[in-house]
């Protein structure tokens, strides 16, 4: 039973149940949902959020790219813009639709969708989707965005995989890998040296790495995995943009041309 137990715990660690977690803006106070009673489990955010609510521009679309509780988090859902669309992975809708969004879209992958121009389109990861151990799988997405030639992968957390390899033959511009969270639990999300490969194996120019110095999911210190990423890119890490919260980046101008990417040729 102890075994059990601990087992459980362990699930529960590695898919946040921390969760109740809160991501991204601030939400407003939890609420006593039966989800909502893991709240306790929850650990502070370890920095300030980097946005509030009213530091949004026009949100024409949310992507969810899979249920885990530190992906999905309801409360902050539900403090976003309904007018937003989001694209979201298969299963998804049930939970967010409840939450006053008109246009929830649920990808599986392969397939994609159009919003204002922007393409969306979905394509996997090496992960799972199940919000609760004993719960009903959800999908799990990685987004491929690609608008006006510009493209962009957004992966799912995602253990080491060559998944993202076929990307290479139309290489998007920028990609986006959570980085973190692999102490222990390494056979669901990759390590920073496993992300770089990946990232490489992508063609991508630019590496924006996610998942890491904000709630404490796995063993790894909080700064390790920045550490570790800049030191696998050696001197390629100029690459590796958006290296701390609240940043804000822009591609430069012509950065396409300079690192071979004939945008218009490709459309
Ligand atoms: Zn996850
Ligand atoms: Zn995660």
């Amino acid at each position: 039973m102890a075994m059990l137990a601990g087992v459980l715990m362990q699930l529960l660690a590695q898919h946040n149940i921390v969760a109740a977690a809160r991501s991204g803006v601030s939400p407003a106070a939890l609420k006593r949902s039966a989800e909502n009673r893991t709240a306790a489990l929850e650990p502070a955010r370890w920095p300030r959020d980097a946005l509030t609510i009213a530091n949004l521009q026009q949100l024409d679309v949310i992507l969810v790219t899979h249920a885990h509780m530190d992906h999905l988090d309801l409360n902050s859902l539900k403090a976003l813009p309904k007018s937003a669309v989001v694209v979201a992975c298969a299963g998804c809708a049930s939970l967010i639709r409840p939450l006053g969004y008109s246009d929830v879209r649920e990808l599986r992958w392969g397939e994609r969708t159009t919003v204002n121009g922007l393409t969306v389109t979905a394509m996997g990861a090496n992960h799972w989707g199940k919000r609760w151990p004993w719960g009903r799988a959800y999908g799990f997405n990685s987004y491929v965005l690609e608008k006006n030639g510009r493209r962009m992968l957004l992966a799912c957390d995602s253990a080491m995989t060559d998944i993202f390899a076929p990307l290479h033959k139309n290489p998007p511009a920028i990609a986006a890998f959570s980085i973190g969270a692999y102490d222990p639990w390494i056979w669901n999300h990759a390590d920073p040296e496993q992300v770089w490969r990946m990232f490489v194996q992508t063609g991508a120019y630019y590496l924006v790495p996610l998942h890491w110095g904000t709630f404490r999911l796995s063993k790894e210190p909080m700064d390790e995995p920045m550490r570790r990423l800049i030191a696998a890119a050696g001197p390629e890490s100029g690459r590796i943009v958006m290296r701390q919260i609240g940043v804000a980046w822009t591609m430069p101008h012509g950065a396409e041309d300079a690192i071979g990417i004939d945008a218009a040729a490709r459309y």
